[in-house]
């Protein structure tokens, strides 16, 4: 029986054992890494390796977009695209280390607070990104949604199944506390899904109002209290208080439409000196 026969059946077999494993990356690049072995001269080690590398980055890269899906994000911002001389309220080196991901290891939360259109949302979004990136499960929702969904499961008879389900991502990001008034269980919801986090995953909470208020956002002291325990007690704080980043080009362009107006008196506020 000549060589060819009993290497081509070979070969048939192997197209066989990479399809029975689901290994299709694999398969589909088999015919390209023998022909390299071949003319390459590659050792045996060398072409394993380098056709099982082929579905390796195949598998990451699917993985991560099904991370990706997950996580619910709800803009493509990434970290790289924050702007520090906008905001230098914003530590570079504090967020550079925040996206090494070390804080999830420590089970620390994240608390971005400010005014609207600071950048809390962006950094929030960022920060997710990159744990999902690094293999971390990581969903995003925002409180507002964490209430209805909570509400839902009670009326249903889903909620250890809800809670579960907010308990198990590596990183949860809940944006906007604050910004829309909360049905009075929410402040309970809120508190359960911190609570069975605590000291285990990580929370990146964003808010519009001082923890002070939280009694008032929750309607509730003594949960907010306990709430904000939970969350604070390994925590980084990110208290942003500069300009809004939507209503910079505003500002700019009323400046600029301020300094044609009143081309003498370029350095005055919109608040200066009316008796000059
Ligand atoms: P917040 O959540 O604080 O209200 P966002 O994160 O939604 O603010 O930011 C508002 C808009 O301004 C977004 O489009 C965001 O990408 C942009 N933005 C805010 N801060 C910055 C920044 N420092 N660099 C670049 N873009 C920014
Ligand atoms: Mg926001």
């Amino acid at each position: 029986m000549p060589p060819t026969t009993t290497e081509a059946s070979r070969y048939q077999q192997l197209r066989g054992h990479l399809a029975y494993l689901k290994l299709a990356d694999a398969a589909e690049a088999l015919p390209a890494v023998l022909d390299t072995a071949k003319a390459e001269k590659l050792s045996t080690t060398a072409t394993l390796e380098k056709l099982l590398r082929i579905e390796v980055q195949a598998t990451e890269a699917r993985r991560l977009t099904g991370r990706l899906r997950f996580a619910n994000l709800p803009t493509a911002a990434t970290l790289d695209d924050f702007d520090y001389d906008a905001q230098p309220g914003v530590d570079p080196a504090l967020i550079a280390d925040l996206a090494s991901n070390r804080y999830l290891d420590s089970a620390t939360n994240i608390l971005l607070i400010g005014p609207p259109g600071v950048g809390k949302t962006m950094l929030a979004v960022g920060l997710a990104r990159r744990a999902a990136e690094a293999g971390h499960r990581t969903y995003f929702t925002n409180a507002a949604d964490l209430a209805a969904r909570c509400h839902r499961a009670a009326i249903e008879g889903r909620w250890a199944t809800t809670m579960r389900f907010y308990a198990g991502p590596a990183a949860l990001v809940i944006d906007e506390l604050g910004y829309l008034p909360l049905p009075a269980e929410a402040a309970s919801a809120l508190f359960q899904v911190v609570n069975q986090r605590y000291l285990k995953t990580s929370i990146i909470m964003t808010t519009n109002r001082p923890i002070t208020e939280w009694g008032q956002v929750l309607g509730d002291t003594s949960v907010a209290a306990a709430l904000l325990d939970r969350l604070l007690h390994r925590s980084v704080v990110i208290d942003i208080t500069g300009d809004s980043y939507r209503l910079r080009d505003h500002h700019a362009r009323t400046d600029n439409l301020r300094r044609a107006l009143r081309p003498t008196t370029p350095s005055q506020g919109p608040y200066g000196d009316h008796r000059a």
